[in-house]
């Protein structure tokens, strides 16, 4: 399930178990969480989760909205957006408030991923925590199954560098580390746009 967040148009999406109703909220980036909630309490769902790709607004707004509502939830990021989501981008805010004042605090992840390829294990399967840096300095790209969670790290457009927290040649090493290890069939989940396949990124953007 994927639902677009606010504001900027970044992709949050629920994985989730039909059988155990156990579920992942990825990139919850809207503010106040409220489709994800309610597709949650109306699924019957139970949220074990919640893991943000990089440390970007667009893509952890949402958070502690759904933390709050969901206390026995798990928040995942990798230990180089943790420290720099204290930092967050007065942009966001800016454009959504026209308040330069406005401040938000990402809650402290329950889990904090420091080492490449580390996996936990939910439903049955792995889930397996790719360091990607590039886009940001804390991206991270996280694989269920065949699905491949990537964020900003891959997305159906040119790669988007700000010059400020973003390296290209990390980047050049991150995406070429997904493509050499994972086959081409992946479905890619991007942090913005549509899904594609591994293999059609590779033709069409890389
Ligand atoms: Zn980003």
């Amino acid at each position: 399930m994927r639902f677009v967040n606010e504001l900027m148009t970044s992709n949050c999406y629920v994985v989730f178990d039909d059988q155990t109703k156990g579920c992942v909220i990825i990139d919850p980036g809207s503010e106040k969480s409220e489709r994800e909630i309610a597709f949650v309490n109306t699924n019957h769902l139970k949220l074990d989760y919640i893991v943000i790709t990089h440390e970007h607004t667009d893509h952890n707004w949402g958070v502690n909205a759904l933390m709050s509502e969901f206390p026995n939830a798990q928040l995942i990021s990798s230990e180089i957006c943790r420290q720099r989501a204290k930092k967050t981008n007065k942009m966001y805010f800016l454009l959504y408030y026209d308040d330069p004042d406005y401040r938000y605090v990402l809650n402290e992840p329950d889990i904090v991923i420091k080492d490449d390829m580390s996996h936990i294990t939910w439903n049955n399967q792995n889930v397996t925590f790719i360091m990607t840096p590039g886009h940001s300095f804390g991206s991270m790209c996280i694989k269920i199954g065949d699905m491949l969670f990537t964020g900003d790290t891959i997305m159906p457009y040119k790669p988007y560098f700000n010059g400020r927290d973003s390296n290209l040649d990390d980047w050049e090493t991150s995406v070429e580390k997904i493509g050499m290890m994972l086959p081409e069939d992946t479905i890619v989940y991007p942090g913005h746009g549509e899904k594609l396949s591994l293999s059609e990124w590779l033709e069409q953007y890389r």
